[in-house]
């Protein structure tokens, strides 16, 4: 199926700051996609692009094979829902809801009923009576999701809009959006710095950093496979370990002292990505695993449903370990432990040559 939105070689600057840099993506009809990244990345810069509300310098964006560079924001076949919902405080919630259709020519009959339609398809068909301040912030927020798809645009922009939330309102919120999304069937494009918030929600995460993107993937691949160290990093923890190619073709960790016989690795030398819940304690005379290490736990942080180990192995290395549940009795700052992996958990990024 052809894309419904194309970014083709995107580049925006503010001054002589660089906030997007030959940004390409395409987004499917029907998807979701969340953009990711740390403050100041350039998500907000992107969403904005577009919106319209923000001009790129060079590149080009299209929406069902129309060129949509020249289009002002209202004419272009999408919507946005901003961090603040930007309400209308002197009209009912049903009033806001319709005010779209009515200003697109919609006799108030029918910008009445397609409003009932969308307060309905959000949870809020009883409440169209209501002001705005007579709202809960998450029924705020549906009345903005309401007035972003009143109109059934192709695709709905979302800046942050769960951000103002508490955090059990916004678990909640994040499922609501996703089904409402599959309800809706149209694609949507969530600007957020919560990697938790896309990952529950989203078909493809675009991890960006410094204007950059620097992978695109599902939730499986940006974790399993990161594709460059910045990734590994942002993406859960992360043990990252120098690793370089022997003669013979193995694997070495060099602050390990291991070599490992891995499938053809890509690059001479870079870093191995061992995630910490493949990092296994093994109890005395445990020898199920492939490769072991000795350390000593400098730190231990137990969160209740895991337990995070910080060791120091011998060789040096600083490492994490997950562990199921609560910490054993047994274990302590300073205590010895034997941990294992399997090689099949490395993954390899190799140094840019
Ligand atoms: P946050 O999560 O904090 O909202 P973000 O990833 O959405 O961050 P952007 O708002 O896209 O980041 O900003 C990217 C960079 O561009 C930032 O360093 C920001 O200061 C800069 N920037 C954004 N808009 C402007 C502007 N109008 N003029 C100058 N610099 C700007």
């Amino acid at each position: 199926m052809p894309a419904l939105l194309n970014i083709e070689a995107v580049s925006k600057r503010f001054g002589a700051f660089a906030a997007l840099q030959d940004i390409h993506l395409h987004i499917g009809q029907r998807e979701f996609v969340a953009l990711l990244g740390p403050s100041g990345c350039g998500k907000t810069t992107l969403l904005r692009t577009i919106a319209g509300f923000s001009h790129p310098d060079s590149g080009r964006l299209s929406i069902d094979g129309q060129d949509i560079g020249r289009l002002p924001p209202y004419r272009r076949p999408l919507n946005t829902v901003f961090q603040n919902y930007a309400l209308f405080p002197h009209m009912t919630v049903l009033e806001n809801v319709a005010y779209g259709p009515r200003r697109q020519g919609a006799s108030r009959r029918e910008a009445g009923q397609r409003a009932n339609e969308a307060l309905t398809l959000v949870g809020l068909e009883d409440l169209g009576e209501r002001y705005p301040r007579e709202m809960s912030g998450g029924q705020q927020q549906r009345v903005a999701l309401a007035r972003a798809i009143v109109n059934r645009p192709k695709l709905l922009l979302l800046d942050e809009p769960l951000s103002a939330l508490d955090l059990k309102l916004r678990k909640r919120m994040q499922l609501e959006l996703k089904h409402l999304q599959e309800k809706l069937g149209i694609a949507f494009v969530f600007v957020t710095h919560d990697q938790e918030e896309a990952m529950t929600m989203a078909d493809r995460i675009v991890v960006m950093n410094a204007g950059r993107i620097e992978q695109v993937g599902s939730t499986t691949e940006v974790y399993s496979t990161p594709a460059t160290r910045f990734v590994a990093e942002f993406i859960g923890e992360a043990n990252l370990i120098d690793y370089r190619l022997d003669p013979e073709g193995r694997v070495r960790l060099d602050a390990q002292a291991l070599a490992l016989t891995l499938p053809a690795p890509a690059a001479p030398a870079g870093i191995a990505v061992l995630r910490p819940e493949h990092l296994r304690l093994l109890d005395e005379g445990d020898d199920g695993a492939a490769c072991r290490l000795h350390a000593r736990v400098k730190d231990i942080v137990s969160v209740g449903s895991h337990t995070l180990l910080h060791v120091e192995t011998d060789e040096g290395a600083q490492l994490m370990a997950r562990t199921p549940g609560l910490p054993s009795r047994h274990l302590g700052v300073g205590s010895r432990v034997t941990l294992g992996f399997e090689p099949v958990h490395l993954h390899l990024i190799g140094a840019p040559r």
